[in-house]
């Protein structure tokens, strides 16, 4: 029986579920990457999106697997380069949802953990704990009771494209919410930040 959890933005507009099938293969991380806590700060959540030291926890999921069921009209799609993630959020009260990449026929989603309508603990149980922290940049070392590495990591990339390919040959990149899967672009037009915003954000403390 695979497990689905209910995901929803701050104020509840957008809803969605998201099923987790194979969790002991899934990965769950914290990014500390200087990308995701710029763009924690250009959106302004109500409530904080990034935990301890500016990390965002995120689940690695297949897209065949992300539903969003209601109001995707509030659905947002930014880049914060040209060459950037999709980066979904709700426009309704700008809620950092996930991350896709830009190549349509990587069937992946990082799921931000704090959307899932569950607590910790049921999160520890059904997905699995934190496994490692990732990118720490200059913030490393960072404590934490995961290993946390500076960069991505030989081992949590594998793993990430040992599952990227097993739901490619399964399909999974042909059903995606965010996704076309005729045209292979997103169903939202991204908007990629410009060089001020971009410049202000990079240089904001
Ligand atoms: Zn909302
Ligand atoms: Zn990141």
């Amino acid at each position: 029986m695979p497990n689905t959890f209910n995901f929803s933005c701050q104020c509840r507009t957008l809803k969605g579920t998201v099923e987790l099938p194979d969790m002991r293969s899934l990965t769950r991380l914290v990014c500390y990457c200087e990308d995701c806590q710029a763009y924690a700060r250009h959106l302004k959540p109500s409530e904080p999106v990034l935990g301890p030291h500016g990390g965002t926890d995120f689940v690695q999921v297949s897209p065949a697997h992300f539903h969003i069921k209601r109001g995707m009209e509030k659905l947002g799609n930014l880049r914060l380069s040209e060459s950037g993630l999709y980066r979904w959020h709700a426009t309704c009260c700008n809620t950092p949802l996930c991350n896709t990449p830009p190549n349509p026929s990587m069937p992946f989603v990082g799921l931000i953990t704090n959307n899932l309508v569950c607590n910790q603990s049921t999160l520890a149980n059904k997905v699995g704990p934190v496994r490692l922290g990732v990118c720490a940049g200059s913030q490393y070392p960072i404590s934490a009771d995961w290993p946390v590495a500076r960069n991505f990591g030989f081992k949590a990339l594998t793993r990430t494209l040992l599952n990227i390919g097993r739901w490619r040959i399964a399909g999974d990149h042909t059903r995606s919410t965010l996704i076309d899967a005729e045209t292979g672009k997103p169903v939202i037009e991204p908007y990629t930040l410009n060089e001020t915003e971009r410049k202000e954000l990079y240089t904001t403390a």
